[in-house]
């Protein structure tokens, strides 16, 4: 899913957790935080963005090669499927777990947060699924829907996400005024 659609998923549903609602939408950002990096990065150094391309390729021509080369970059590739690897998260958390418990405080909010990411993403990338247990195998399941991709429903997931966050948004400022409203009496 789209990256700011996970913190904002996260934060909805962790919400009353104000010790660790923060770190968890931290964590539910954090595997796609190496696209902004590297996206700058790219754009920085990559010789992509030049003029020369802008007149003879356009904009759309430009930002479509920088999409490619990010994506193709080896950094990328290494840190975005560990990002979304169950295997990677569960040792991670094994230790957090161990030392800091797994009831919900900031560490364990950002590791939930994170692997909210992996499961929401696993049930949402079709033909960019990425290895479930990397790097230990090369096991890719694919998601019943993608949340881009038209060929896999990506256009009624798109719409069906866009109304959800929008009824999430009006249900968060009617609680907020009750809230308020209910203080000042
Ligand atoms: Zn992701």
């Amino acid at each position: 899913m789209n990256t700011l659609h996970h913190g904002f998923w996260t934060y909805v549903v962790l919400r009353n957790r104000k010790e660790a609602v923060k770190y968890a939408m931290v964590g539910s950002i954090f595997p796609d935080i190496v696209y902004y990096i590297m996206f700058l990065y790219i754009l920085i150094f990559g010789d992509i963005l030049t003029a020369d391309a802008v007149n003879t390729i356009g904009w759309t021509g430009v930002i479509h090669d920088m999409a490619h080369a990010l994506f193709a970059h080896p950094v990328v590739e290494v840190l975005r499927q560990a990002g979304h690897s169950i295997a990677v998260w569960a040792i991670v958390y094994c230790f957090v777990a161990y030392y800091k418990g797994w009831r919900i405080n900031r560490w364990t909010g950002f590791l939930y947060g994170w692997l909210g990411h992996i499961v929401i993403d696993l049930l949402t990338h079709v033909e960019d699924a990425i290895p479930l247990f990397y790097p230990f195998s090369d096991l890719i399941i694919r998601g019943p829907i993608s949340y881009w991709n038209p060929t896999y429903h990506g256009d009624v997931f798109s719409f069906i996400n866009g109304i959800l966050i929008i009824v999430a948004i009006i249900w968060l400022i009617i609680q907020k005024v009750n809230a308020r409203s209910k203080r000042s009496l």
